[in-house]
């Protein structure tokens, strides 16, 4: 099997090169091909060596997932479906705005952590990405994007993507060390280039991979919390069992001590009579008193046979106003890209579960 060159950060690269009997400096000018000019075959790197070419065609490929489809919403939001092998995809989305282009990146197929109100979890968990699946994804996006004009601006831009959020499929801290290469080579000058501040990892809470990313590559945090209480959060998040809401707590204020910025954003999906009552925010206020923060309030995305609803219009501004009230910052997030499916928990893709999760939940559905 030829090695794939998308799976390396430049170590990574330097160190093959180097068993190859190459200078570093090629790491690097193949590395600049890669990701600078989004250039896969080696016959067009014209300032390396034939020599070292050829022995690269031998040895090596630049390989992002296959795109199974792309399509463009109304609003301007793009979707990718990536296939990565026998039944399964995975999705990446785009949302241009006028100041920045933020891309949506999956780190798993399926999820296992199963909360209760996504349709990812419902589906089961398949197996963790690679690094290169996970690169490739911003690789296919940015260089495709390179070449159009914005939508919303209509410029054309070296830079389209400036963005990343980990809130694709899957759980990153459960696939930790490729998410945290590819996290890496985003950063990176000699690839991508993107600020800390603006690449955010979303988690379910980890607590101790938290902790090992503030270590190895802190970035901007997004915390899934969407429960106000330990007994509500063990039903909707159910790692909550393991990592309860006071260590959470305390795994985000250490993270803070390291992070690029100095609050974590808490998202909250809104679920009609399970979580959206005044008593919920109120609740909230308290729990996160100690922790400087920022709320992200995510009006529910229905799916077939979810179980939940939206949350009405006046709960969710009786909510946000609670939370305001005490001080807090607060956003809605808007709905962007629903009519092709592209929004938050609507990543179906398709997932050959390989948990026996999803048929021991049918067979419980069916009894
Ligand atoms: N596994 C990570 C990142 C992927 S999910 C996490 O849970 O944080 C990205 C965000 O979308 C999370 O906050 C998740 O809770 C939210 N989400 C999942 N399903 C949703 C749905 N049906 N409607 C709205 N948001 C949803
Ligand atoms: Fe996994 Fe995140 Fe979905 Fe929970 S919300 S099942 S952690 S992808």
């Amino acid at each position: 099997m030829p090695q794939n060159l998308l799976d390396f950060d430049l170590d990574g690269l330097t160190a093959w090169f180097t068993e190859l009997g190459e200078k570093p400096f090629r790491a690097r000018q193949v590395f600049h091909w890669m990701h600078q000019s989004g250039v896969s075959d080696f016959a067009q790197m014209t300032d390396i060596a034939k020599s070292l070419r050829e022995k690269l065609v031998q040895q090596a490929c630049v390989q992002a997932p296959a795109i199974s489809y792309a399509h463009t919403s109304a609003d301007g939001t793009r979707k990718w479906l990536f296939d990565v092998g026998v039944a399964n995809g995975i999705e990446t989305v785009f949302i241009p705005e006028d100041d920045r282009g933020t891309l949506c990146v999956s780190s798993q197929v399926g999820c296992a952590l199963e909360c209760t109100f996504c349709s990812t979890g419902r589906q089961g968990f398949n197996r963790n990405l690679t690094v290169a699946e996970i690169i490739g994804q911003l690789w296919v996006a940015h260089h495709s994007l390179k070449t159009e004009p914005n939508r919303t601006t209509g410029e054309i831009s070296d830079r389209p993507v400036t963005n990343v959020v980990m809130m694709g499929m899957g759980e990153p801290l459960a696939n930790f060390e490729n998410v945290v290469t590819a996290l890496g080579i985003m950063l990176d000058d000699h690839a991508y280039g993107l600020s800390r501040r603006r690449v955010t990892v979303s988690t379910s809470g980890l607590v101790p991979a938290m902790d090992r990313l503030a270590e190895r590559c802190p970035v901007a945090l997004a915390v899934s919390l969407h429960a106000p209480n330990d007994a509500l959060r063990d039903q909707i998040v159910p790692i909550n069992k393991k990592y309860p809401l006071r260590e959470l707590m305390a795994a985000c204020r250490r993270y803070l001590v390291h992070a690029p910025r100095d609050f974590i954003t808490f998202e909250y999906v809104m679920l009609a009579g399970v979580n959206d009552q005044p008593e919920h925010a109120r609740q909230l206020v308290e729990l996160t008193r100690d922790v400087p923060c920022k709320f992200n309030l995510i009006p529910f995305n229905p799916f077939p046979d979810s179980g939940y609803e939206k949350p009405r219009a006046e709960s969710m501004r009786v909510f946000r106003q609670i939370l305001q009230d005490a001080g807090l910052v607060v956003t809605t997030r808007k709905t962007r890209g629903d009519d092709i499916d592209a929004a938050c928990g609507q990543l179906a893709g398709k997932v050959a579960d390989k948990s026996g999760r999803v048929m021991k939940r049918m067979h419980k559905e069916a009894a």
